[in-house]
């Protein structure tokens, strides 16, 4: 018997036991977060039940072409005087990670955490985790399976998209047989790949080349030229006209360059407030260091947020480098 099989029931009973949810994922959405949070709505559509999809802040623009993303709602900017007695957290490694979703939790609440995270510190009342899965989106087209749901263009593309931007465009080494067998499933039930691969992959903003250009020239080598990294300053966001989301994905640039064990972006998102994100070849763990630093991830990319200067934040990941590396920071 499948071993999961347990743990996906108890998600569906959990979703067949309710009537109204609070479906959420983490702060900062990427595309498993919103095709996850958009593929569970959809499940509990066809259930006949009845949700609110939230978020703390804004969902990047480009996932506009997901169904119901005018259905997201940006907590910041409209708040809601309702709490819920039942939440459906999906790709959040941890409490925190929900952010100020959180405050919308009737006292007393119950959760159901859905997340492929190995950081994950199963805070759900109901944990379906598997951290063999590429994406929680994965987990997700098990979870419809296992509720005999129908799937349709919709649903697929949710699940697709989820798939598609965790695995970096099916090239990461968490892109399994399942990961592919799951794809061409979704691919005949009409999920047209390569729009959503120019949505999520391909089409950049001028301001990420804007920006870009900034960060490039910050480039910084270390530890025997085994880490590659670059800092976003919050003056640089301001001479680009660039927004938080436009500086995604600059860290791969770090790690790409041939011979680098680990690239490393520092980005000021406020004064005193540094966005650490970390891509690993093979050597080192990141999502140790990543939770070192109060935040987690996966071996191979992970994140964290530090309060402090960006000197004082490039000297935490420095010594974590070092040891991690067994490499001074120096040579
Ligand atoms: P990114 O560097 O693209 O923000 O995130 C890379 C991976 O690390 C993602 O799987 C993301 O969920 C995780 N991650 C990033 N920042 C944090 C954080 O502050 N806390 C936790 N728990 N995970 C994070
Ligand atoms: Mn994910």
């Amino acid at each position: 018997m499948n071993p999961n099989l347990n743990a996906l029931q108890e998600a569906v009973r959990f979703m067949h036991a309710r009537d109204r949810f609070l479906v959420l994922s983490h702060v900062n959405p990427d595309g498993d977060a919103t095709g996850s949070a958009l593929a569970v709505a959809m499940m509990l559509e066809q259930l006949g039940k009845e949700y609110m999809v939230v978020n703390e802040g804004e969902t990047p623009e480009k996932f506009h072409f997901l169904p119901r993303f005018n259905r997201l709602r940006n907590l910041s900017k409209n708040p809601l005087d309702e709490t819920f007695e039942a939440v459906i957290a999906v790709d959040c490694a941890d409490e925190s990670r929900m952010g100020d979703v959180r405050s919308l939790f009737a006292s007393g609440a119950v959760l159901l955490n859905i997340d492929h995270h190995p950081t994950n510190d199963g805070f759900g009342t109901v944990n379906l985790i598997r951290t063999d899965a590429a994406a929680t989106a994965e987990i997700l087209y098990d979870v419809a399976v296992a509720a005999g749901l129908t799937f349709n263009e919709e649903l697929a593309l949710c699940i697709y998209t989820g798939l598609l931007t965790d695995t970096g465009g099916f090239r990461y080494s968490n892109t399994s047989p399942h990961v592919m067998e799951i794809a061409s499933q979704l691919l005949r039930y009409g999920v047209k790949p390569a729009e959503v691969a120019e949505r999520c992959l391909e089409e950049i903003t001028l301001a990420h080349i804007k920006i870009l250009r900034l960060a490039l020239q910050s480039l910084e080598l270390s530890h025997r030229n085994l880490v590659a990294s670059l800092t976003v300053r919050l003056d640089d966001f301001a001479q680009a006209g660039a927004t938080r989301e436009d500086a995604g994905g600059l860290v791969n640039y770090c790690r790409n360059i041939e011979g680098v064990e680990v690239g490393v972006s520092f980005v000021e998102s406020e004064a005193d407030v540094v966005k650490v994100s970390m891509r690993a070849r093979d050597r080192v763990d990141v999502s140790a260091i990543a939770k070192e630093l109060g935040g987690g991830g996966h071996a191979k990319a992970a994140g964290c947020t530090i309060r402090g200067s960006l000197q004082e934040a490039k000297e935490k990941l420095r010594l974590a480098l070092d040891r991690a590396l067994g490499v001074s920071s120096n040579e």
